[in-house]
């Protein structure tokens, strides 16, 4: 059954409901202060309602959204990774990491993903659905009721889970939406990052919406011909116009841009590539994310070698471009990307 659920809507849209329901608008006001200030996820948690109205949001609304049906801790504790069951039975995934004060998310926007990066575990079980505003609000909320038993918040969402967001455009930005509203979350805009492979039309809308939501774009590759081998939408929209479009989008923002780059050993990893990327990035304000490569089942690369990645790193920082190298963490729960999802997708197809 698809109902929608209580975090698909934003607040004209509660109080349009209401009205059809006759009931004042303010009850708007407090349906939201219940949901994104108090986290309450039960029709019966919402006191402050006459008894009526809160049977009628339980019989048309789905509270729960998303169901854990799976948790995973990292050995060392500071990665939690929960699989989620949707109305439809399908699953995402969404990754809780703890670095210094920060508690960064990791969301997922759709079921798999039409890009078909052959790195990507998600890539590699292709596109099933897009995940609605409110699904893709609830990983959040999930994950800010349990930080809040420790008294402790989600301070930095990634949308690097799985799915291509900017292929879900309208609902991604509709939940980062909701959840920056000062009536919602009321998580700031710049606490957010949008990772795309590179839908050069949605960058560009994205860029004319001035918003001050992070902006970063998976690379993994300087020539087109390396690219297209790994990630197909690169035929569609290659390299010379993504960079061009990147270059528009500071201009027009005066945001710094993120570029990621999966380090394959002996792939993408070499100082002749280094110097090719950093030739490419000239100029351009921006950073390079540089993330080893997670390997996966259906993929043949190899993750590179810490002294590799430092020597990569060391070239582009020489060249003017800074550079991190991003440790994957948890990889002993499978946090890369998809991975746990896919094997709960497979097992499902199997059995
Ligand atoms: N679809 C979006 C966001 C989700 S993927 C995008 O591609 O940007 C988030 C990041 O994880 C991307 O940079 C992606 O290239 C990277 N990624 C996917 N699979 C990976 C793997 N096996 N190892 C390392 N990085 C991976
Ligand atoms: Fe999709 Fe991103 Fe994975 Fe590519 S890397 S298949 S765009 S989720």
């Amino acid at each position: 059954m698809s109902q929608s659920n209580t975090y698909d809507l934003d607040l004209p849209q509660w109080i349009e409901t209401l009205k059809k329901w006759q009931q004042p608008a303010f009850r708007a006001k407090q349906i939201w202060n219940g949901l994104y200030k108090q986290y309450w996820n039960q029709a019966d948690q919402f006191l402050q309602l006459p008894a009526p109205l809160r049977k009628q949001l339980a019989d048309s609304f789905d509270f729960k959204v998303i169901e854990p049906v799976l948790t995973l801790d990292s050995s060392d504790g500071q990665t939690r990774k929960t699989l989620f069951r949707l109305y439809d039975g399908r699953q995402i995934e969404a990754v809780l990491m703890r670095y210094d004060d920060r508690r960064t998310l990791c969301i997922s926007t759709q079921v798999g993903c039409a890009m078909g990066c052959t790195f990507c575990a998600t890539g590699q079980m292709g596109f099933k659905r897009h995940l609605s505003s409110g699904e893709i609000i609830a990983q959040v909320m999930h994950y800010a009721r349990l930080l809040r038993e420790t008294n402790e918040q989600v301070t930095n969402v990634v949308v690097m889970g799985m799915g291509e967001p900017f292929h879900n455009y309208d609902n991604t930005l509709a939940a980062i939406d909701r959840l920056n509203h000062p009536d919602g979350c009321n998580m700031g805009a710049r606490r957010f990052t949008i990772s795309t492979s590179g839908l050069i039309p949605a960058i560009r809308r994205f860029a004319s919406e001035k918003r001050q939501i992070n902006l970063a774009i998976s690379l993994h590759a300087s020539g087109d011909e390396a690219r297209s081998a790994v990630m197909p939408v690169n035929r569609r929209y290659p390299i010379a116009d993504l960079v061009a479009a990147c270059r528009d989008y500071v201009t027009e923002t005066g945001r710094r841009i993120t570029f990621e780059w999966a380090l394959i050993h002996g792939v993408n990893d070499t100082p002749a590539e280094a110097a090719k990327l950093a030739g490419l990035l000239k100029g351009l304000l921006c950073h390079v994310n540089a993330i080893p490569l997670n390997p996966t089942e259906g993929f043949d690369g190899k993750s590179t070698t810490q002294t590799r990645a430092e020597a990569f790193r060391q070239i582009l920082e020489n060249a003017g471009i800074p550079c991190t190298i991003r440790i994957r963490r948890g990889i002993d729960i499978q946090a890369g990307c998809g991975q746990l999802a896919t094997q709960a997708e497979k097992e499902q197809s199997s059995g």
